[in-house]
């Protein structure tokens, strides 16, 4: 690993633009594929759990659901990347991929290699992050 430098970034190349709408399409498959599992897993954990249960039983109830809960909670974060590689896609298409939705600068290659749905420079990102530390809405 080599630190990263503080050189200005450029604009991406049509071909950086290619080879991460490639990695968006790689990460959207495997995750709609861990969705897919987790649906199942929840989906059989019910289904075992209404054979199982006695209707008068609830002692054993806690564990299935705690187990529902948890596939719900993979496929809610799932879903949540799968919406930012969606608009990761339509900036592709439409423009503004690479962009910085804050100060308009460029993103740069090399964070977008690590982080393809990146909105964000990392000094930008940064700062988000420290005020939506103690914002529930930030402003958009
Ligand atoms: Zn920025």
């Amino acid at each position: 690993m080599h630190c990263s430098r503080e050189e200005q970034t450029v604009a991406l190349t049509q071909t950086q633009v290619s080879k991460l709408g490639r990695e968006l399409d790689k990460q959207y498959e495997s995750l709609l594929e861990e969705v897919r599992d987790a649906l199942e897993k929840s989906e059989n954990q019910q289904y075992v759990e209404l054979i199982d249960r006695a209707p008068a039983d609830s002692g054993d109830q806690a564990t299935g659901d705690a187990l529902a809960d948890l596939n719900l909670a993979i496929i809610d974060r799932h879903v949540q990347e799968l919406r930012d590689i969606e608009a990761a896609r339509v900036r592709i298409r439409d423009g503004g991929f690479g962009t910085c939705i804050d100060c308009g600068g460029d993103i740069g290659f090399e964070r977008l290699l690590a982080y393809a749905t990146a909105k964000r420079c990392f000094v930008c990102q940064r700062q988000h992050e420290k005020t939506y530390a103690h914002e529930a809405n930030p402003k958009l």
